[in-house]
């Protein structure tokens, strides 16, 4: 079978390699000269908005998938048309904008952060009625690792955060004060089945996810589960969906969802037993799902703008190197490291040696 994705970074360069062993091969459409998925499949160059291109890229293929969200919708269209798109464009497209996307949240009665929508200067009075100070201003579209948001601590800041902004339509939230950052990761195949990994537990820095641990038989898991399901039953969906949330006391709030695989979930590769990249590979293509639990606790630190030396990662016991082969530069992703253990001490003492190595070669 022939997996087309839609872009070519290191989310599609995991997908690959986790289709490999199950003979899928993959076809990625990305307009970059050498983006770094591009050896492990065959590369159409050419921008997704190219009509010819996508009618060569979906002739070469059995099913289609993104591997990220902002994707202009003539291309979903084009694939979604000869029935090859998986998840569909609907869940896609609704995760570009956020006022619809949280309107999607109320329909479907799970919790948010108060939150009202700005389209002109007229609506800043009534929206901080709604949400009160602290807020967080977003533009509906485009937004991601913190791009595209400002703080408001006081009503007074929230007429200058707009025009900082380019005065587009945005978003007011209420700031959440939050106990922890949690995502779940969750696959929902041809069938209508559905299956979570266990919670991630996130830290970010600079508005970039850091570190990711999973938490095994958390109590959170089963009101995140109830979420995902009703999530991706409402979106008929099919594949790996990603739920950001934010835990206050017993209650979960949802932030955001992002129709791929993620980030937080990249832990699953050597922390579960199936990991995200396969199982979304197996619900496109129409297999069984794999087992979703966890092997062992798990934690995956990112590296972020510059790698500190491999040969010092990799002296931190079972410390599994994940490079994306990417060029270094301020913000980008170049790979991440993934570290197993039922030993939850051990864990913990090498998650410190490894985030003291990635923090002083990053700064950060
Ligand atoms: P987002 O782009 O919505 O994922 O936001 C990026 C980060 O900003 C989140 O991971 C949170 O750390 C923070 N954040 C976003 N929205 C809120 C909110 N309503 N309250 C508190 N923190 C937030």
């Amino acid at each position: 079978m022939n997996i087309g994705i839609l872009g070519a970074g290191q989310l599609a360069q995991m997908l690959a390699l986790a289709g490999y062993p199950l003979g899928l091969r993959c076809t990625f459409l990305a307009p970059e000269a050498d983006p770094c998925a591009a050896p492990l499949g065959q590369h159409l160059r050419a921008g997704y908005e190219d009509e010819a291109a996508l009618a060569s890229f979906a002739e070469r293929i059995d099913v289609a998938t993104t591997e990220f969200e902002h994707i202009a919708p003539v291309a979903l269209d084009a694939l979604e048309q000869r029935g090859l798109l998986a998840p569909c464009s609907e869940a896609i497209l609704l995760s570009q904008e956020r006022l619809q996307e949280k309107s999607l949240f109320t329909r479907l009665g799970l919790p948010t952060a108060r939150y009202a929508a700005i389209d002109s200067e007229t609506d800043l009075e009534q929206a901080l009625a709604v949400t009160g100070v602290p807020a967080i201003l977003k533009t509906r579209r485009m937004g991601y690792d913190g791009k595209g948001q400002a703080s408001v601590a006081a009503a007074s800041e929230l007429l200058p955060a707009w025009e900082a902004l380019g005065r587009v339509p945005c978003i007011l939230e209420a700031r959440v004060a939050f106990d922890r950052e949690i995502s779940v990761i969750a696959v929902r195949g041809r069938d209508g089945e559905c299956r979570i990994w266990p919670l991630s537990e996130n830290s970010h820095a600079g508005g970039i996810l850091r570190v990711s641990l999973s938490l095994v038989d958390d109590p959170m898991e089963g009101p995140a589960r109830d979420y995902c399901e009703r999530l991706l039953k409402a979106l008929d969906y099919v594949g790996v969906l990603a739920l950001e949330l934010f835990q206050c006391g017993d209650q979960l709030l949802v932030n955001e969802y992002a129709p791929r695989v993620h980030n937080s979930g990249h832990w699953t590769i050597e922390g579960a037993v199936t990991s995200q990249f396969e199982n979304h590979l197996r619900a496109i293509a129409g297999l069984p799902l794999g087992s979703t639990a966890a092997v062992a606790p798990s934690v995956m630190v990112n590296v972020i703008g510059e790698w500190p030396a491999a040969r010092k990662l990799l002296a931190v016991d079972g410390a599994h190197l994940h490079d994306y082969g990417k060029s270094p530069a301020p913000g980008r992703k170049l790979g991440h490291i993934t570290l197993v253990d039922r030993d939850t001490e051990a864990l913990q003492q090498r998650t410190a040696e490894l985030t003291r190595l990635v923090a002083g070669a990053t700064g950060v």
